[in-house]
């Protein structure tokens, strides 16, 4: 039997959806002789969390610093290191930034192969694959793990809850400060709230010709009109607009939505590898060669401003 660790963040925005994501993989995992822990970083101040599925798991514990740690990714370096240095041979999380701080660390401790944007992860032949893109999303590639240890962070769909029963959890307060690792508040922006970007139907994503931080509040009046999530291009979170945790893409989140619209997005290959599960893009941007109308349902060319003005006063 080995052992696997499954983390998740738990905020205001957690959504039963993940719970069950991770509680279906567990399940699916233990036919290739993985019994699986859920570790919950929670950052709700709650004193306990309410864990959906969670009897999928074997053991499940939730921590909570006892003083602010940024977006947590320093203390999940530690918390997570610790817990895996215990024989454990598989770490999963989502595919979020701030996993992206501590995954590739805690896999470099623990000799492990590293997995970012994995899509699926499987059972063959009672060994464990996992599969999900790379060069710029041009191709797949599927990695038999066999007896490697590996830290996967997961992309995929949202999948169907297992059977299970909800349990409830206590949080206990670890110290935020231990070890070599020194713990300095996150100047990463919080998220501006709204919907989460993981699991929307509707998603607005603004990028680069947005033009400003100031012009940037249009896109989230916008989005809060139609109850749609606010996404954005790495483009547009690099200039400090919008947190990295709208970000959509190759290095962002992967969204599959009824209806995907971009504004001012290019349509870099990065980009749309973020969005090929959308059912319906529609795409604005001024310039009518732009690459994002290559694979746009609906193609709007002109000025966002006037556009989404337009729009805004027809809703
Ligand atoms: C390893 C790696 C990973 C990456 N990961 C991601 C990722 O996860 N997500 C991501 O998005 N990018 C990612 N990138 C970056 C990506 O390659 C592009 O640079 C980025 O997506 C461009 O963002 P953009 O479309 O907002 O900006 P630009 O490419 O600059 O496009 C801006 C667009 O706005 C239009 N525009 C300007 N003004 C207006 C106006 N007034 N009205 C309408 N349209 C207007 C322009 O015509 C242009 O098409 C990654 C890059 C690398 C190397």
């Amino acid at each position: 039997m080995k052992n696997a660790l499954f983390v998740l963040h738990n905020s205001a925005d957690t959504r039963s959806s993940e719970f069950a994501t991770l509680a279906a993989i567990a399940t699916s995992i233990g036919n290739a002789g993985y019994s699986s822990d859920l570790l919950i970083l929670d950052t709700t101040g709650s004193s306990s969390v309410n864990v959906k599925h969670g009897s999928a798991f074997r053991n499940v514990t939730a921590v909570a610093p006892d003083k602010a740690v940024g977006d947590g990714a320093d203390y999940l370096v530690h918390i997570v290191g610790k817990a895996a240095s215990a024989a454990v041979s598989l770490v999963v999380g989502f595919g979020t930034i701030s996993n992206r701080n501590w995954a590739p660390q805690v896999a470099a401790s623990f000799s492990a192969e590293f997995v970012t944007a994995c899509e699926l992860i499987e059972v063959a032949d009672n060994a464990l694959r996992v599969t999900g893109p790379v060069m710029g999303a041009m191709v797949q590639k599927t990695l038999s793990l066999g007896d490697r240890n590996a830290v996967v962070l997961y992309s995929g769909e949202n999948l169907a809850a297992p059977e299970g029963t909800d349990i409830v959890v206590e949080v206990s307060r670890e110290p935020a400060e231990q070890g070599a690792v020194r713990f300095v508040a996150s100047e990463a922006l919080p998220d501006s709230g709204g919907i989460p970007l993981r699991g929307a139907s509707k998603v607005i994503s603004g990028g680069l010709g947005i033009g400003s931080g100031e012009k940037w509040r249009l896109i989230e009046e916008f989005a809060a009109k139609v109850n749609a999530a606010v996404g954005a291009s790495r483009a547009a979170v690099e200039m400090g607009w919008v947190p990295s945790s709208r970000q959509v893409g190759f290095s962002g989140q992967k969204v599959s939505p009824d209806v995907y619209v971009a504004v001012g997005i290019s349509g870099a290959v990065h980009h749309l590898a973020g969005i090929g599960g959308a059912k319906k893009i529609v795409a604005i941007n001024k310039d009518p060669e732009a690459s994002i109308f290559k694979i746009a349902d609906v193609g709007i060319v002109g000025d966002y401003e006037q556009i989404v003005a337009a729009a805004m006063r027809k809703l």
